[in-house]
């Protein structure tokens, strides 16, 4: 049976035509998986574990759960907009949660997975956040707000980054070909699946001699979209919407 591998999913409550593709994604291709992969990004924000009360949030756990109770492995890594989510988010959906990069044998072959975030180091001023936003330290100060007010800051914080994303140029705002290099040599030369950068797509880079695949996941802005990968390698295919 194949593994699966989904990112960049943004899930919120407005998007309805995507909440279906994702729940029947769940029921139906996930099901027969060997394992299932979310890469990051699951949802449009994660404010913190205490949201998890919200009638949304409450209805894609009890869907994960159901997976994961039917017994196919489920992992999820942090994204960009999700990272605070947390062992009690973990607890409730039987979800695994992930460190990026995580470094796995599949199919008897190396296997390197990551959001993606971290390989677009073109882009300092989002690097320079991430390294504050990803300490202890400004988590702890986050998730000590209020709920309300934690989510009216992150939705501020959205708005802003998406007027800085439209004046920034498109190369920044992509993996750096020498950082995609650097982190498969320091890998030891493994295929590598990523998303974040929205650009979905199959890549094979030669590293000191080394073929070693990239693939970069789409998103489910306009229709859903998963890559299943199995002993003859992997495909991208497209959900019906
Ligand atoms: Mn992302």
């Amino acid at each position: 049976m194949p593994t699966l591998f989904i990112s960049d999913l943004h899930l919120c409550s407005g998007r309805l035509g995507i909440n279906r593709s994702f729940f029947g994604f769940l029921e139906h291709e996930a099901r027969s998986a060997d394992a299932l992969y979310i890469l990051g990004d699951l949802f449009e924000y994660w404010a913190g574990d205490d949201d998890l009360g919200d009638p949304f949030n409450a209805t894609v756990v009890a869907a994960l759960a159901r997976l994961a109770g039917s017994g196919v492995p489920t992992y999820l890594m942090h994204g960009n907009r999700d990272f605070v989510l947390g062992d009690e988010f973990a607890r409730a959906s039987g979800v695994t949660l992930l460190a990026d990069p995580t470094l796995l044998s599949l199919y008897g072959q190396a296997l390197l997975l990551m959001h993606g975030d971290t390989l677009c180091t073109l882009d300092q001023e989002y690097q320079a956040f991430r390294r504050e936003a990803r300490s202890e330290t400004w988590i702890r100060e986050l998730l000590r707000r209020p709920l309300a007010e934690r989510k009216a800051a992150i939705e501020a914080l959205r708005r802003q980054s998406e007027q800085e994303k439209r004046a920034k140029p498109a190369e920044i705002m992509d993996v750096a070909p020498t950082e995609v290099e650097a982190t498969l040599r320091r890998h030891g030369f493994p295929r590598l699946i990523h998303g974040h950068t929205h650009r979905p797509a199959r890549h094979v880079h030669t590293v000191d001699g080394h073929l070693c695949e990239r693939w970069v996941l789409a998103d489910w802005y306009q229709t859903g979209s998963y890559l299943t990968c199995d002993e003859s390698g992997c495909r991208a295919v497209r959900l019906k919407s």
